[in-house]
């Protein structure tokens, strides 16, 4: 069986390439399912019907076996014109849920700054114990 993850990525251009390398280069993954939205890093953290991402991750999960997922926000977000620090906050929030939906699937945050490189956005397991 090959190994999988789950990116739930805005839908630009901009960020594809250098997400996807950025996990390959990080995470022994064979396939990255890949799951967009314009400005998803907002949808996930505030949007309250969210279904038809998770038909999508379902699949993902389910079948496909992923057992991780990375949330990417990104500098210059056209569908989610908001400063970086806003951005990184969502982010968080987008993990939190996604934990608290999977709890069994390792969850990461993702941030692509104004040079197009990808940086670890950290999002303390503690913030669930609230
Ligand atoms: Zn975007």
């Amino acid at each position: 069986m090959d190994t999988r993850a789950t990116c739930l990525n805005c839908m630009d251009g901009r960020v594809q390439l250098p997400i996807l390398t950025w996990i390959k280069a990080n995470y022994p993954v064979d396939f990255v399912d890949v799951i967009t939205e314009a400005g998803m890093d907002r949808v996930l953290a505030e949007q309250e019907d969210i279904s038809e991402i998770i038909r999508s991750v379902e699949v993902s999960v389910k079948l496909n076996k992923s057992t991780r997922f990375f949330i990417v926000g990104h500098y210059d977000c056209r569908g989610n014109p908001i400063d970086d620090d806003g951005h990184r906050k969502q982010v968080i929030e987008a993990v939190k849920r996604l934990r608290q939906l999977y709890p069994s699937q390792e969850v990461l945050g993702l941030w692509v700054n104004n040079k197009w490189q990808v940086e670890l956005v950290c999002v303390p397991r503690s913030d669930l114990d609230v």
